[in-house]
């Protein structure tokens, strides 16, 4: 089995619009949403959820009212204030230390398991998918991504599909880095800007230090030719596969006002050049 991450430096340069294409190109293969603080891949991939739970983040400290002396120890150790002058804790100030139960006379306060998010086990017309929504002022996404990324490869080995195409989150931080661990293949997409060429070496130095091997996109490519000849310049030195070059096209933003893959919206001029991105992967996956 392959697993295939696609990322970028930041959001807004048309990861998921690639994704989604290269999801209906690879059908059927496993789908995962790995962006799972804004996960918007189901809207153009449409799944019908058939498996669902909660996702448990960390812990909270909870106080029994009835059982509470007043006596304030709690809220001396407590070094978030996470615990009011009446004594209830703010789950979202508790970092779930558990320091508070230990100082407690009376046995009052217990860590329990807090609810922070839900996983999907989906079907969808491409194959089936794994996704999750993180619970608001939730943080913690890099375990609820490696959750999916686990589910995802139960999921590929159960239907015997020997493809996992993941939609990582945007930026470099902790999600990044559980959506690229013990992938075989990263796809990283710039835009031709200064900040874009940033970004790209970033989610590149991140790849490296995983030994994940990097193809690079560069959407809208056609917008700055001057610094699309730089990020080719930064490719041929740094032995890069620049694996494709989006040129700007109106039908991208038509497809996804329509909610479906550019691929199955129109034969334009991305179309055709994610088509020989899809050949180029096409064989990688399968060999
Ligand atoms: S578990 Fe830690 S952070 Fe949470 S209320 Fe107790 S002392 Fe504060
Ligand atoms: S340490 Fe225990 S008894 Fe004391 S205020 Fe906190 S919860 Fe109440």
């Amino acid at each position: 089995m392959k697993q295939v991450v696609v990322i970028s430096g930041k959001g807004g340069t048309g990861k998921t619009t690639l994704t989604a294409s290269l999801a209906a190109l690879a059908k059927p293969s496993v789908l995962a949403d790995c962006d799972v603080d804004a996960p918007d891949l189901h809207l153009i991939l449409k799944p019908q959820v058939r498996q669902r739970g909660d996702y448990q983040g960390g812990e909270v400290a909870v106080i029994d009212q009835d059982l509470c002396t007043d006596c304030g120890l709690c809220r001396e150790v407590c070094r978030f204030d996470a615990i009011s002058e009446d004594y209830v804790v703010d789950p979202f100030a508790c970092e779930g230390c558990g320091l508070c139960p230990r100082v407690c006379p009376v046995d009052a306060i217990e860590m329990v398991q807090e609810r922070a998010g839900e996983w999907y086990i989906s079907d969808t017309i491409y194959g089936p998918m794994v996704h999750a929504k993180l619970d608001v002022a939730q943080e913690n996404s890099g375990k609820l991504v490696t959750v999916v990324r686990n589910f995802a490869k139960k999921v590929a080995q159960e239907k015997g599909l020997d493809c996992v195409v993941i939609d990582g989150p945007p930026g470099v931080g902790c999600p990044v880095i559980s959506s690229i661990t013990g992938v075989d293949l990263a796809i990283v997409v710039s835009e031709p800007t200064v900040s874009g060429i940033h970004d790209l070496e970033r989610a590149v130095q991140i790849a490296g230090q995983f030994r994940v091997p990097v193809w690079v996109v560069v959407n809208k490519y056609d917008l700055n030719l001057e610094m699309t000849a730089e990020i080719e310049r930064y490719c041929k030195e740094s032995s890069l596969p620049l694996a494709a070059k989006l040129p700007f096209d109106e039908k991208v933003i038509d497809a996804l006002v329509n909610e479906k893959p550019v691929v199955e919206f129109s034969d334009g001029p991305v179309t055709q050049e994610i088509r020989r991105l899809w050949s180029g992967l096409e064989s990688f996956c399968h060999s």
